[in-house]
């Protein structure tokens, strides 16, 4: 953990704060632990050393990604192992708005409810591709874009 947090450039923590990052990563088994220090490491979102309550979030999600059917689909591309691939949708001509549809990896398949994306759509909306990120982080990246755009227009 201290090498990860020198990775992000932290050195020192309150001991306030390096109490509450211990008691996140004591519930972790060793195997959890490699995994959360790998994604943050790997993530490109993630761009500072994760608060604790972001540890303790990550740490939930990849515990719960390995758990649910002893697959591990955090690599999916398509929706970053939530299950879930964003679209954008333009209402009304002016608003702009995220909906969430079924992926088709095994996070996606294990849901029982919501629309399949490739049902409906036969590919993905953004196919520019940018190194460390995500399908799901393009979308968000377009829609805070478009945000802007629209406010700019006004
Ligand atoms: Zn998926």
């Amino acid at each position: 953990m201290r090498d990860l947090a020198h990775y992000f450039g932290r050195t020192a923590f309150q001991k306030e704060v390096a109490d509450q990052y211990e008691i996140i990563i004591n519930k972790w088994s060793q195997l959890l632990f490699e995994k959360v220090i790998k994604h943050c490491r790997d993530s490109e979102h993630i761009t500072d050393f994760p608060k604790p309550f972001e540890m303790d979030r990550i740490g939930r999600k990849l515990y719960h990604n390995t758990k649910s059917n002893g697959i591990e689909y955090d690599d999916c591309y398509y929706c970053d192992g939530t299950g879930f691939v964003p679209d954008i949708v333009y209402y009304k001509d002016r608003e702009v708005t995220q909906e969430n549809y079924i992926c088709k990896c095994t996070a996606g398949t294990s849901k029982n409810f919501g629309a399949p994306y490739f049902d409906k759509f036969s590919d993905i909306k953004f196919t520019e591709r940018i190194e460390g990120y995500n399908y799901p982080h393009i979308v968000n990246k377009r829609y805070h874009e478009l945000l802007e755009e629209r406010k700019n227009n006004e």
